[in-house]
This record gives structure tokens, C-alpha cells and sequence, in this order.
């Protein structure tokens, strides 16, 4: 028998009045269900931003020294359940139990910087225009909090948004996807768990219809957002009609461009691992090379020796390296994008099709693919796939690589392979991404911005000291003494 969970509000579950509930499945083994969840409608989501927002006063008047020490001990009980949480979410999500340990400990790490800006809320004083008077800055935060968030990194992501949020001085409701329900309340749940003053965090469940009851809700002051490209501007619209801001972070289509690496084994590696960690579920998974024609047919039979190597099965199991994808509607959509990529004339080096045989049979199993010979005019090579899908594009010069790098709707982030210094630094100045990463795969760092430009991403980058000016307002203090 399946599990019911209510919301988490007020440090508590709590039994919604009415029965519209959602299960969640684990994508390795459909049979087995993960829980039944609400499927929050209007009523529900007023009763959980009631409470953030009857609390949003007294937190906002914590010292932000204090709050931080609040949260630093629910970051320890985070890394106490470590393991505990990882293995729901590699139920629930599908990836690999080791990457599933890994988001902790990389959530924990971006937490621990952010904490340290409960510290830094800072403002200026500046020279006033008048005598005996005082002209400054303060910090103040801009009031409750929406978090909506996707499944790929149900930990991660959440605890972007959360963390900032919280330190800075806002109270914050927790909308996880659909798709891992019992993620996002787990987490909730571990980091109320520490002592955390009851309806600072909470948490709803539910689909667009509950993100959407958020956004419209009165009481919500900003919109922290990380999904698809179309559901963020979606959003953007509705919260522009109450003037409330938004942080989206969305789509990308990330390219890598291989030209005279420094070493080609360094680059497939990095390439490989940016391009397949959790089935290339990643809004910054590299999903095109583009590749000097001379170095095109080395560099294809590389990857592909590095691509068979995967180990696609259940994330719980040893030695797997390569999970399902999260939905059916996933799988569904990665097989289509491969088939119309084929009939456009794309080669298909490797992979292609669902897995659909033996214990594969139970998930939604896509393997390791790469397509070659892409072209600029084909859909692969500019929509977002969002599986374990690599496309391979030959050009002849480097102004024809950077203007294929750049011919996308999308700009979130990019890497380049190079031992020319002038090669990198051209690179990094006409690419239009938010972050890029040279001789490096497109991991970035727990304590540097991150977002995207174009349709990757709207508002201050979350991560790293610049997603304190989403989460507050300055406020311009004359104080005349005299
Ligand atoms: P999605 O947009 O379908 O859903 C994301 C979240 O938004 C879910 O919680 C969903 O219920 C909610 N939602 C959907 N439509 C909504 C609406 N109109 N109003 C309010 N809420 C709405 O995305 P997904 O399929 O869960 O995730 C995959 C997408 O997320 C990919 O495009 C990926 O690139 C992107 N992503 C981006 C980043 C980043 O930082 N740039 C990180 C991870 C994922």
C-alpha cells in the first residue's frame, strides 16, 4: 500500500480537506509506487503562504547572524540523513545512488557559502548632500518567497532558492515538481527538523496548477523559478500583472567546441561525464560538440568508446552509471527527438532506441546515444533534448564554430577545448552564455553566480553573492543627526 502525504506546513504533515491526490513512481521499476501526494488547488496553497506569511515578520527582524545559525543547524541534519535522503531520491529521480550523494554534498557546499551572507547583508554609506546628515543603504528582504522548482536536481535546486531565501530574511513555500513529490517534502521536513521556527519553510505539492495558484497569490512578494523555458514565461506574465518579480533559471543547449585540445582523452572525459550525469537530465549537460572537421573522426570514435562504457539500470544498483530517465512523457519525447534527428540525416553512431529489454523493460531506459554528421538546420542541433543524447558537428572554421555555438534560442552555459590561448579568449568573449568554461566540462562552482542569458535565465544568477539582490530590497536611509 502506497503512502499519503499532506503538505508540510507549520513543521507538520498536514491531511488536505479534500482527495485530490498524485502518486509518484520510481522510473527503474514503474510497479513500485513512492507515495500518493496532494494535488494542491487554491485553497491549499492559501493555507501554506498564510502561515509563511504570518511568520514573515518575525523573521525578517531575526539577525541575519542568527538566522544563519539556524540554518547552519539544518544543513547538519541534512548531512546527517545524508544517505537516507539520497536513496529516495534515486527512487524517485532514477540517478545513480552515488550522483544522488554527491547533489547533497554539493547542496551542503553552496548552503555553506550562503549562509555566510547572513553575515554580509550589507549596505553603503555614502557622502549626504546636506550637512549633519547621514546618507546610507540597507538590506531588506523583499517578503514571501515562491519556490518552484523541477526533477532533475530535486535537492539542489530547492536548496538554491531555500537557502538564499531564508538567510536574507524571507520565509519561503516549496513547490517541488510533480514528478518527485517526496524529494521536496523529505527535504523540507529534515531541514524543519533542526529547530526552525514552525511555518518559516513549508511546502506544497502539486503540478502547473499549483505553481500557478502561487505565483498568483496576493501574499507572494517573488518568484523563484528553475524549469522549462516555456513555464517560465508562463510565469513571468502572470507575476508581471502584480508587478512581483521572478528568478527564472531555464533550458539550455549547450555546446562544447573541440579545436586543437590540449589533450583529447581530458577532453572526452570531461565532455562525457557533462554530457551523461543523470541521463543528461541537466539544464547545464553539454548536449553538442561542435568539432574541427580535421579532429572530427577522432574525436567521434573516442566518445564512442567512452560512451559504451556506461552502465545504463536501477540507480541502486552497483557499478550502475547510466540511470532512467524520470517520466515515460521523457522517454517518450528523447526517442522522438533521436527518430526525426535520423530522417533529417543525422548518423547514428551509437544508441538510438529505448531500452526495452528484460529488467529495462520495468523503466524508462534510453541509452547512451550520439548522432553524427549533425547540421545547423536540424531541430537536434537546436532544441533542447534533456536525455543522454550527444550530437557531433564538423566545421571548418573557428568564426563558423562560435557562430554555430551561438545560434540558439538558448544561453545558459559552454565549454571550450583548446591549447590556443587566442582561440580561448575569442571564445570566451563572443559567446553568449552566462557562464563558460575553458579546457573544463560545465560543472560550475558552489561559490560562483550561475544562470543563463537569452531564454536560459532571467533575473540574478542564483548561487555565489549576486542571488542576495533577488531575494532583497535596498531600502535608502537620510538620517539628518544635526
Ligand atoms: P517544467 O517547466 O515542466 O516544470 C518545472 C516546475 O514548474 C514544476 O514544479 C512544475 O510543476 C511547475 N510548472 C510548470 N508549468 C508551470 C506554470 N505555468 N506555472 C507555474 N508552475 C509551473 O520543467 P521540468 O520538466 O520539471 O524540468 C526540465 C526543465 O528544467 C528543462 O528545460 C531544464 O533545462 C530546466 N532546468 C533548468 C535549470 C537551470 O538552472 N537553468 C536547472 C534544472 C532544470
Amino acid at each position: 500500500m502506497a503512502e499519503y502525504y499532506g503538505n508540510y506546513i507549520s513543521g507538520r504533515y498536514v491531511a488536505p480537506r479534500r482527495a485530490a491526490w498524485f502518486e509518484s513512481v520510481n522510473p527503474a521499476d514503474r510497479e513500485e509506487r513512492l507515495g500518493l501526494f496532494v494535488d494542491s488547488g487554491v485553497q491549499e496553497v492559501a493555507e501554506a503562504v498564510s502561515s509563511i506569511a504570518g511568520v514573515a515578520a518575525r523573521w525578517a527582524s531575526t539577525p541575519g547572524t542568527e538566522r544563519a545559525a539556524m540554518l547552519q543547524k539544518a544543513l547538519i541534519a541534512l548531512g546527517e540523513r545524508k544517505e537516507e535522503l539520497a536513496r529516495v531520491m534515486t527512487r524517485e529521480q532514477g540517478k545513480p545512488l552515488q550522483e544522488s550523494m554527491n547533489e547533497i554534498g554539493k547542496s551542503i557546499g553552496e548552503a555553506q557559502f550562503m549562509l555566510g551572507e547572513g553575515y554580509r547583508l550589507n549596505g553603503y554609506t555614502a557622502m549626504s548632500e546636506k550637512p549633519g546628515t547621514w546618507a546610507q543603504t540597507v538590506r531588506v528582504p523583499v517578503g514571501p518567497v515562491a519556490a518552484i522548482t523541477p526533477w532533475n536536481f530535486p535537492v539542489l535546486t530547492p536548496m538554491r532558492k531555500l537557502m538564499p531565501a531564508l538567510v536574507t530574511g524571507n520565509t519561503a513555500v516549496l513547490k517541488p515538481s510533480e514528478y518527485t513529490p517526496l524529494t521536496g517534502l523529505k527535504l523540507v521536513e529534515i531541514l524543519n527538523s533542526a529547530g526552525l521556527p514552525g511555518g518559516v519553510l513549508n511546502a506544497v505539492t502539486g503540478g502547473r496548477s499549483t505553481g500557478e495558484a502561487l505565483v498568483k497569490h496576493h501574499a507572494i512578494q517573488a518568484i523563484t523559478f528553475t524549469g522549462s523555458t516555456a513555464a517560465g514565461r508562463s510565469i513571468y506574465k502572470l507575476a508581471a500583472e502584480r508587478l512581483v518579480r521572478v528568478q527564472a533559471e531555464m533550458g539550455g543547449k549547450n555546446p562544447a567546441v573541440v579545436w586543437d585540445p590540449p589533450s583529447m582523452d581530458e577532453a572526452v572525459k570531461h565532455i562525457v561525464s557533462a554530457a551523461f550525469l543523470c541521463s543528461g537530465q541537466r539544464c547545464t549537460a553539454i548536449s553538442r560538440v561542435i568539432v574541427r572537421r580535421a579532429e572530427a573522426a577522432e574525436l567521434e570514435r573516442a566518445l564512442v568508446a567512452a560512451l559504451a562504457e556506461l552502465r545504463p539500470g536501477n540507480g541502486l544498483a552497483a557499478g550502475v552509471t547510466l540511470g532512467p530517465l524520470t517520466s515515460e512523457a521523457q522517454l517518450t519525447k528523447v526517442s522522438g527527438f533521436v527518430q526525426r534527428a535520423v530522417r533529417e540525416g543525422a548518423r547514428l553512431a551509437l544508441g538510438g532506441a529505448p531500452l526495452l529489454e528484460g529488467e529495462y523493460a520495468k523503466g524508462f531506459f534510453f541509452p547512451a546515444t550520439l548522432l553524427a554528421d549533425v547540421t545547423e538546420e536540424m531541430e537536434i542541433a537546436r532544441e533542447e533534448v534533456f536525455g543522454p543524447v550527444l550530437t557531433l558537428q564538423p566545421v571548418d572554421t573557428f568564426e563558423e564554430a562560435l557562430a554555430v555555438a551561438n545560434h540558439v534560442e538558448y544561453g545558459l552555459t559552454a565549454a571550450i577545448f583548446t591549447k590556443d590561448l587566442s582561440i580561448a579568449g575569442r571564445f570566451v568573449d563572443g559567446i553568449q552564455t552566462g557562464m563558460v568554461h575553458v579546457n573544463h566540462g560545465t560543472a560550475p562552482e558552489s561559490h560562483m553566480p550561475f544562470g543563463g542569458v537569452k531564454a536560459s535565465g532571467v533575473g540574478p544568477g542564483s548561487v555565489g553573492p549576486t542571488t542576495k539582490d533577488f531575494f532583497t530590497d535596498i531600502k535608502t536611509v537620510y538620517l539628518k543627526h544635526t
